[in-house]
């Protein structure tokens, strides 16, 4: 019980950050260039199916108690700060993005190019962090079945998109994104 708790804690202030966010994309973001808006539908969708269905089903059902495995306690405990951790830091990454994040692949047209902050080392820090909640979700959750739909989907997503959104930025910025690319990794600082 007191997982779940703590499980819901995480994912409602995950979704209240995101919101807050889309409140501001709503009311500021000027279109210019976006990448096939149906491929992103598609991924949007899959996300839904692998990463909240499931995380919805897991708190609120007794559907997937098949999937539990025992974890230590300090282990799941573990897995709570890592969410915390991670839920600061995508905060602080849609705050340094600011008007320049979308939930979608696509540019605007006073579109600035990030390179400092949590930018300044890898170019993806918020699919970087999607991967810390992952762990941390999986480390609280302790089921199985949740584990594999979370990571397929998160694999899915990175694969897919990480490769559209560059060639996007690259098309946007040039030189500059090319430059920007030679001196940073996309996930992990200084490994990949
Ligand atoms: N892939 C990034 C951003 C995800 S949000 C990350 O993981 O942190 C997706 C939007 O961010 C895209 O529509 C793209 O236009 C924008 N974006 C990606 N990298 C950017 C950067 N370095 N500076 C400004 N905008 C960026």
């Amino acid at each position: 019980m007191i997982y779940k708790i703590l499980f819901a804690v995480l994912v409602l202030a995950m979704n209240f950050i995101r919101l807050y966010y889309m409140k501001r994309y709503r009311l500021h973001h000027t279109k210019e260039h976006e990448i096939k808006p149906l491929r992103e539908k598609r991924l949007t969708q899959m996300m839904t199916l692998t990463m909240a269905v499931p995380g919805l089903l897991w708190l609120f059902t007794p559907w997937l108690a098949f999937g539990q495995f025992h974890l230590p306690g300090v282990v799941r405990i573990a897995g709570v700060v890592v969410g915390a951790y991670s839920m600061w830091w995508f905060y602080r990454i849609h705050k340094t993005l600011g008007d320049n994040w979308s939930p979608f692949l696509e540019t605007r047209r006073e579109h600035t190019l990030i390179v400092s902050g949590a930018y300044r080392h890898t170019r993806h820090p918020m699919y970087s962090d999607m991967m810390l909640w992952t762990i941390s979700f999986v480390l609280i959750t302790a089921n199985w079945f949740y584990a594999a739909t979370l990571s397929i989907g998160l694999a899915i997503l990175l694969i897919i998109r990480i490769p559209d959104e560059e060639r996007l930025m690259t098309a946007r910025f040039g030189e500059q994104y090319r430059a920007y690319m030679a001196k940073t990794k996309r996930l992990i600082p200084y490994i990949y």
